[in-house]
């Protein structure tokens, strides 16, 4: 602005002065050439008079200074004819007939005349006044004139000089007046637009800036309040959430998009730079041709589960947007049902394929009288078992959904085990096994059948697993914030190769042990699901040959 200012004013003051100086010489020239036609006029009379009164003879003195008013100028005589009777600077006779001269055709037909000719180079101008004398003859009166052309040449110089000093002069003003005029302006203070004291003429502008600057101001507000509420949703998703332009680069993310790919992405950049997972860019590159897609990606032990929908404006794809959910429990669970079908079938398929056979056989009359009892014996065994297996089936199925609402109470751990001890005298005596209740009354809260269950398994298990005259001890106690139950036997121990792995479903140590001691395998299964379902934890200490100790440490009421 200020050198715009600076150049306007500067080209300003040339024009001003280029046509100050070229009306003031026109003028000027103007003014010269009238006053020359006046004194040409006033010569042309004087002269005409004269050589009326003394005719031709007038011209003999002619060159005497006082005979004449002006010397320089040319005086011609021309007859009636147009032929030169006399000329002051040349012999008359040396001049052609100046009949059709303008200035002498007008006079002869007017009384007077004139007119201007310019010479070649247009430097040089004469001025020419005829008047008729009584008898048809003219009288002319010639004077040379400076053309503009001449007086610009001679002028040249000191036109120079005023042009290239008003410059300087401009140059200097023009820089302090364009400062001058911008000053304000850049005093401006445009966070209050309305208060400032400046020119009258940029009010309307500033009131203009203060009203955008308010609408600017609430549409901010407004886009930081979407943005903040658009922040604390995708924030609190456990979902990784991406928006991509039309070219893959990233737009907007959430954490847990990062988190789960394991990336920080610098801003601008492609999204399939920082995740090169044949998966991932299989659904971006769907997305951005404008489908909806969906795969799964696996990385290092997780499974993703990527969804990516294109964003469309109009027909065009402008973006997409990448949803990204961690589905590796969900994977786990899959695998383990998928195992544990496959498991349960195997498990009941042996004992039915056994009643089978000797269903078979005693059919088929095969069986010898003495032996029936044995089969029938046998047969009934393996039902029990199948009974055994499906009801410990339907406990853990109960338990691993949660299908079925259970609910709490407080139940006293201390009398739990006394009756559990009670139900499993039988099985104890028959294997001399003597079973020792250590501890006092200690009550949580939870589910009574469920607690029931885990401690008979606990118990029965190192009944089963224990050694001749073997000893179990049941200590229920309580320790800083929490109610344990222990159940230690004196049995054959697990090593600690299988101590992890125990608590999962059909793990046997030793299966024909197991199956000959009637275990299904889901013993320590339904203990750990019922230790998770009542937030417990779960503690095996075990030596080969010694003995196996189970705590359960469940949390104060
Ligand atoms: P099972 O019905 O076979 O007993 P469990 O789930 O109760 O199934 O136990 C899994 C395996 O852990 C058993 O087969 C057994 O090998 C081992 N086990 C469980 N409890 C004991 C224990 N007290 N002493 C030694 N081994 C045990």
């Amino acid at each position: 602005m200020h050198k715009k200012i600076f150049r306007s004013s500067l080209l300003t003051v040339c024009l001003v002065l280029i046509a100050t100086i070229a009306l003031i010489m026109g003028f000027l020239f103007h003014f010269f050439e009238k006053q020359i036609q006046a004194e040409l006029a006033n010569e042309a009379g004087f002269l005409a008079q004269a050589v009326e009164n003394e005719g031709i003879g007038y011209f003999d003195g002619f060159d005497d200074k006082n005979s004449r008013p002006s010397r320089n100028n040319r005086v011609t005589w021309i007859g009636k004819d147009g032929t030169v009777l006399f000329d002051s600077r040349v012999d008359a006779s040396e001049l052609d007939n100046h009949a059709d001269r303008d200035e002498i055709k007008t006079a002869m037909k007017d009384g007077k005349g004139m007119s201007t000719r310019y010479s070649k180079t247009l430097t040089e101008k004469t001025v020419n006044y005829a008047i008729r004398l009584s008898d048809g003859s003219v009288l002319r009166v010639s004077t040379e004139q400076y053309t503009v052309i001449t007086i610009l040449m001679g002028m040249l110089q000191p036109i120079l000089i005023t042009i290239s000093v008003a410059l300087i002069l401009t140059l200097a003003l023009s820089a302090r007046v364009s400062k001058a005029i911008i000053e304000p302006v850049n005093r401006l203070d445009l966070d209050v637009p309305e208060n400032n004291d400046t020119y009258e003429e940029l009010t309307p502008l500033l009131r203009k800036i203060a009203n955008q600057k308010e609408t600017i101001e609430e549409q901010l507000a407004d886009a930081r309040k979407n943005q903040k509420e658009f922040n604390l949703i995708t924030e609190n998703m456990s979902e990784g959430f991406l928006v991509i332009d039309a070219d893959a680069n990233l737009l907007t993310y959430n954490s847990a998009a990062l988190n789960l790919l394991e990336i920080t992405p610098p801003a601008d950049r492609s999204v399939l730079l920082f995740c090169r997972a044949k998966e991932f860019r299989g659904v971006i590159s769907d997305a951005l041709s404008g489908i909806r897609a969906e795969d799964i990606m696996a990385r290092d032990e997780h499974s993703y589960s990527l969804i990516a929908n294109p964003v469309f404006e109009g027909e065009t794809v402008i973006g997409a947007v990448v949803v990204i959910l961690d589905i590796t429990e969900r994977e786990k669970r899959d695998t383990l049902r998928r195992e544990f079908t496959a498991n349960v079938s195997h498990e009941l398929k042996t004992p039915l394929t056994s009643i089978s056979g000797f269903a078979e056989l005693m059919k088929a009359g095969d069986v010898p009288e003495k032996d029936v009892v044995d089969f029938s014996e046998s047969i009934y065994d393996e039902a029990q078992r199948l009974i055994t297996l499906v009801n410990d089936i339907i406990k853990i199925s109960e338990l691993d959904g949660q299908s079925i609402p259970f609910e709490s109470e407080p139940v006293d751990l201390y009398e739990l085990s006394k009756e559990v001890i009670g139900r499993l005298e039988n099985e104890a005596e028959k294997r001399q096994v003597t079973f020792h209740l250590i501890g006092d009354r200690a009550e949580i809260m939870g589910v009574y059948k469920i607690l029931e269950e885990m401690l008979y398994n606990l118990c029965d298990n190192a009944i089963k697993y224990n050694k001749e005259n073997g000893t179990v001890d049941v200590l229920v106690n309580q320790t800083g914030d929490s109610v344990n139950v222990i159940v230690r036997d004196t049995g054959m121990g697990i090593s600690p190769a299988h101590q992890g792995r125990v608590f999962e479903r059909f793990y046997r140590v030793d299966k024909s042990h197991s199956k000959k001691v009637g275990g299904t395998g889901l013993g320590l299964a339904i203990v750990k699901h019922g230790a998770m379902y009542h937030h417990a934890k779960i503690s095996l200490e075990s030596t080969v040959d010694v003995g196996t100790a189970i705590t359960i440490a469940f949390a104060k009421i």
